[in-house]
C-alpha cells in the first residue's frame, strides 16, 4: 500500500508537469494538495514518506484528530471543506490554511480565534463560479466586497480563491468554467489585492485547470484511492 500511494504521487506529479509544459507554464508554478479526507494516518505518513508535505481535509473533526496524531511529522494543514460557525475555533486552532471562506462571518470568527502565536491564517475564498443554487461559495458579484473585507481581518492573510466546479460534459466546457475563476482572480488583483493561489482542479479536471492558471490542484483519489 505504501508503494502504492508513492507510485500515485510520482504518476500525478508527472501529470502536473506535463500539463504545465503543455500550458507553457514552470512546473513549480502549480503546488500539489493531497486530500486525505476519510484516510487515516498511516496513508498520510507513506504519501509524507514520499515527499508529499500539503495535506487537505474536509471533515474538520476527523481533521483535528489525526493532526494531533501527526504532530512529530512537519506538514501543512489545509481545510477544504464547509465550515458551520460553531467549528470555526477548531479551525482557527489547527489548521495553516482554509480554502472555503464563504462568507464574512466565518473569516470573522477565523480572525478573532486564530492563536496569537501562530502566524496569520492563509485565506482563500471560496467562489461559486458556474452558479449552482444549492452550492456552497460567494457568487461572483459579492465577490469583490467579500475580498476587501477580509484581506483587512488582522489574522488572516488572503491568499486567493478557490473553486469546485460541477463536472463539466466536454474539456472546453470545463476549461471555460476555469478560465471564469481565472479571470476573477485576475481582476481582483488588478484591484490590488496580492494574491497569489488559486486552488482549482481535482483528480478528474487537474490538467484543464493548470492550463487555466491554477497554482493549487487538490487531488485525493488518484494518489490515495477510492474513497
Ligand atoms: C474531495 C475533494 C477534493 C479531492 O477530490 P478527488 O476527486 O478525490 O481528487 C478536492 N477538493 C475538495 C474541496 C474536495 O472536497
Amino acid at each position: 500500500m505504501n508503494t502504492t500511494i508513492a507510485e500515485n504521487l510520482s504518476r500525478v506529479r508527472a501529470q502536473i508537469e506535463a500539463a504545465c509544459q503543455a500550458a507553457g507554464r514552470p512546473t513549480h508554478s502549480v503546488s500539489l494538495l493531497a486530500v486525505s479526507k476519510t484516510w487515516g494516518t498511516e496513508a498520510v505518513r507513506a504519501a509524507h514518506a514520499a515527499g508529499q508535505t500539503a495535506f487537505g481535509e474536509n471533515y474538520i473533526q476527523e481533521a483535528v484528530d489525526k493532526i494531533g496524531a501527526l504532530q512529530d511529522l512537519p506538514l501543512q494543514w489545509h481545510c477544504i471543506g464547509p465550515i458551520q460557525s460553531n467549528k470555526t475555533r477548531l479551525v482557527a486552532e489547527h489548521f495553516d490554511w482554509v480554502h472555503s471562506v464563504d462568507r464574512l462571518k466565518i473569516a470573522q470568527r477565523l480572525s478573532e480565534q486564530r492563536p496569537a502565536h501562530l502566524p496569520p491564517l492563509q485565506v482563500c475564498i471560496q467562489v461559486n463560479v458556474d452558479g449552482g443554487e444549492t452550492k456552497s461559495g460567494v457568487s461572483p458579484q459579492a465577490l469583490p466586497e467579500l475580498a476587501q473585507v477580509v484581506s483587512a481581518l488582522p489574522r488572516l492573510q488572503l491568499r486567493g480563491l478557490m473553486t469546485i466546479p460541477e463536472p463539466a460534459e466536454t474539456d472546453a466546457q470545463m476549461r471555460a468554467v476555469h478560465a471564469q475563476a481565472k479571470a476573477l482572480f485576475e481582476s481582483l488583483r488588478q484591484q490590488g489585492l496580492p494574491l497569489d493561489t488559486l486552488s482549482m482542479g481535482m483528480s478528474a479536471d487537474m490538467a484543464a485547470a493548470i492550463a487555466e492558471g491554477s497554482t493549487m490542484v487538490r487531488v485525493g483519489t488518484a494518489i490515495f484511492g477510492k474513497r
